[in-house]
């Protein structure tokens, strides 16, 4: 087995998978203000299918999948994808991403089908805030997923928020408080620029400066960061939980970046913030053996670039919207 490593000497383990481009949530900072058409839905790799894609990464070193979309909720049947996933040899852990609407009602199945951990976005405790962000009602339904997933014994539940200046930025200390009832790392994510979802310069609020506000009331302790050193986690005294800030954007973390993406249609997109992209589902519609299609793969990871522009110059690009991409 030759590993999956690219151009740039860094070796590609963990495969985030979007498994639908549709969801039940219109997040402002992730869908354009028109929606996004979904693709019909033949347009959309079958379970089988995204299994193969699995399977030949395991081939070549991946032992890490993350399931995402649009939402994956909304994928019916999903509990069978992971089963599939689970038994792939080589694969260890299978997670999600998840906005949480469905996740009280799924976590349980899904932990049985193996299901290791999960990712809920919740970016407001407020419900009035929540709907002008997410255009649904909440966050009830949200926490109740959480505290479902933490009882089901998915581990770890991580809490994803996006902070945005001026919208939920205010919010920084009543996130700590939930950490510190329940045993969740919340990480605060910096506002990332995509196609159309509102970005500019004064929204972004840098992980330094995060760090800076909740340092005046809280003591955060360092502890030791994640794989490929994305998220700089920290204790909070006296709490179940933790914080950890994800910094894509003041400093970026290319340099490790051991990922690769996998579009609901079946696109192999190496970097989340570069157009390049190898189409792998017409030549699985068509017969091609695994060695051709783990040879498309090798070739979309050696056209990874070493980073991403500066975030004014990604603005400015018209990438795929993060919604189309797969978060
Ligand atoms: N629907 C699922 C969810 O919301 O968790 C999975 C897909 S979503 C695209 C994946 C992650 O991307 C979420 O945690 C979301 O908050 C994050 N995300 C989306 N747009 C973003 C942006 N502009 N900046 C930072 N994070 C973003
Ligand atoms: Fe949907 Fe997730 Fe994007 Fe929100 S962040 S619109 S929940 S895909």
């Amino acid at each position: 087995m030759t590993p999956l490593v690219d151009g740039f000497g860094r070796t590609h383990t963990y495969v985030r998978i979007a498994v639908t481009d549709r969801c039940n949530c219109r997040c402002m900072y992730c869908m354009p203000p028109g929606g996004i058409a979904p693709r019909p839905k033949g347009d959309l790799l079958t379970f089988d299918e995204i299994a193969r894609v699995a399977s030949i990464c395991a081939g070549m070193g991946v032992t890490k999948i993350r399931l995402t979309g649009g939402e994956p909720l909304v994928r019916r049947d999903l509990p069978v994808l992971v089963r599939l996933l689970r038994g792939i040899p080589g694969i260890e852990t299978v997670s999600m991403t998840t906005n949480g609407v469905l996740l009280a009602e799924n976590a349980r199945v899904l932990r049985d089908a193996g299901l290791a951990s999960v990712n809920v976005s919740l970016d407001t405790l407020r419900p009035e805030r929540f709907e002008r962000i997410t255009g649904r009602p909440g966050p009830d339904g949200v926490v109740a997923g959480i505290d479902t997933a933490l009882e089901a014994g998915l581990d770890p539940v991580k809490v994803n928020m996006v902070v945005m200046g001026g919208v939920n930025d205010d919010e920084l200390p009543d996130f700590v408080e939930f950490a510190r009832h329940r045993p969740v790392e919340v990480r605060f994510i910096e506002f990332m620029p995509f196609r159309e979802n509102g970005w500019a310069p004064a929204g972004m609020v840098p992980q330094a400066a995060m760090q800076e506000r909740l340092a005046r009331r809280y003591r955060l302790q360092p502890m030791n960061g994640g794989p490929g050193g994305k998220v700089r986690g920290f204790a909070v005294e006296g709490a179940a939980g933790s914080v950890g800030f994800i910094a894509p954007m003041s400093d970026h973390f290319c340099r490790a970046c051991d990922r690769l993406r996998l579009t609901a249609d079946g696109a192999v997109k190496p970097c989340l913030f570069d157009g390049g992209e190898v189409r792998l589902r017409d030549a699985l519609r068509t017969g091609a053996g695994d060695d051709t299609v783990a040879a498309m793969i090798r070739s979309a990871v050696l056209a990874k670039p070493a980073g991403h522009p500066p975030a004014a110059a990604l603005a400015a690009a018209g990438n795929r919207s993060m919604i189309d991409i797969g978060g």
